[in-house]
């Protein structure tokens, strides 16, 4: 890889170099990987980027795979910015934008990990990739490795919601329901990948992954015009996605490509939020229990927690924890003023928003992109409770008039 010098501990500063089933330091610290940067900027311009097909690998210089390795199968990446005016209005701010990565091909931002894991498994010559998962790392894993002729053996905890279990067995996926919360299944999956040998795509094991989530950012860079917001907001599990949307943001910088770095907004839930508490404390974190339903972040003992603080510190950061019921609040309310419908974990980004919103922090001269992690699909359960039911009524129309009398419904 030309484009990548080494990989570095964020821990100790041991260097290693950059092999394709490179995990963790031998100190225990997470590797971050090192670009040479006068050589990106050499052989990576705005115009040549204008040309490229719209996925995640349109930015192949900016990525640690080597220049022979081909772009995996599935169309990952380019998602949708919408401007969305009518809730910017809403929350009181200049101008918002909701970035909705529930449109990737297993509908969340960790297909961009998983494609990553399979390219550099396939560089590795690997032919089972295996992972831990709350569900989404699981199910954009099985998905990518189909596509791209891998096997995979997945670990979930019992909680996983169904639809992200259906797209695992629709996948082929070996899948192993671990009875336990995710820390138990990773333990679970870290012994098995040990004895089997398989290539590890367990979040923060594996430096690489941000590398592929750190596209998101890219993106945002690319479609705004390369006029980068004030505020970017994001939830926050593991730490992987807004350590790597970080990463991206710095590497544009470092390349010349922007000038501004926004302030990330670090959203988690009220009932699971260590990384919040460490910054909001300025203590080291510690474990916490998982009590909400956003599933994808219900991450007790974060595994990319050093890369995730340091990303919220350097960006001059804001964290903020919401209420599950805020949480659904702030689903219903992208899926009335956007038609975005995201999963509990996908929209907690844009309920942090709102609360910050609500406390004044921020206002109306201030610009956001929020994204949307996942799609509501994938959890319907939780929608359907907190989103109410449909007017049941038969076939009769004197019915339907008296329905939508009594609600006071508009017709015109
Ligand atoms: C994984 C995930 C997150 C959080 O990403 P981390 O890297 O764990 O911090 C947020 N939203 C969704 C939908 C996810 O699947
Ligand atoms: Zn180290």
């Amino acid at each position: 890889m030309k484009n990548v010098i080494h990989a570095k501990c964020v821990k100790c500063g041991k260097v290693y170099e950059a092999v394709p089933n490179l995990t963790n330091c031998e100190c225990g610290g997470i590797l971050d990987i090192v670009y040479d940067y006068d050589y990106i900027k050499k052989n990576l311009t705005k115009e040549k980027l204008a040309a490229r097909p719209n996925t995640m690998w349109r930015y192949r210089e900016l990525l640690p795979v080597e220049e022979t390795t081909p772009d995996t199968p599935l169309r990952v990446g380019w998602s949708p910015l919408y401007e969305a005016d009518r809730l910017g209005e809403k929350l009181g701010v200049k101008k918002l934008w909701i970035k909705d990565d529930g449109q990737n091909p297993t509908a969340s931002l960790k297909d961009r990990a998983s494609a990553m894991a399979v390219a550099k498994a396939k560089e590795a010559g690997a032919k089972i990739i295996a992972c831990s998962s709350t569900g989404n790392a699981a199910s954009s894993l099985a998905g990518n490795a189909a596509a791209a002729g891998l096997r995979t053996f997945i670990f979930v905890p019992e909680r996983a919601p169904k639809g992200k279990v259906a797209q695992l067995m629709t996948f082929g996926a070996n899948v192993i329901s671990v009875q336990g919360n995710y820390e138990e299944t990773f333990e679970l999956s870290k012994k098995a990948i040990e004895k089997w040998g398989w290539y590890n795509r367990n979040a923060a094991i594996n430096p690489y992954l941000s590398e592929g989530k750190k596209t998101v950012s890219l993106e945002i860079a690319e479609q705004l015009g390369w006029k980068m917001p004030d505020y970017l907001a994001i939830s926050v599990g593991d730490g992987c996605t807004i350590a790597g949307v970080w990463k991206g943001l710095k590497d544009l910088h470092a390349i010349g490509f922007i000038d501004k770095l926004p302030r990330l907004i670090s959203a988690q839930a009220e009932g699971c939020h260590p990384i919040n508490r460490a910054i909001a404390e300025n203590k080291p974190w510690e474990p916490m229990e998982e009590n909400t339903l956003a599933d994808s972040i219900a991450v007790g003992v974060p595994r990319n927690a050093d890369k995730a603080l340091m990303a919220i510190r350097e960006s001059n950061g804001i964290v903020v924890n919401v209420t599950d019921e805020e949480i659904m609040a702030a689903q219903k309310l992208l899926g009335t003023t956007c038609g975005v419908f995201g999963e509990p974990a996908g929209v907690t980004g844009t309920a942090g928003l709102k609360k910050l919103c609500e406390q004044g922090v921020i206002g109306k001269n201030d610009t956001v992109v929020s994204v949307v992690t996942g799609n509501g699909l994938k959890d319907v359960a939780n929608a359907i409770k907190f989103c109410g039911e449909p007017m049941k009524l038969p076939n009769d129309l004197d019915a339907l008039v008296a329905e939508i009398d009594r609600r006071g419904l508009k017709t015109e």
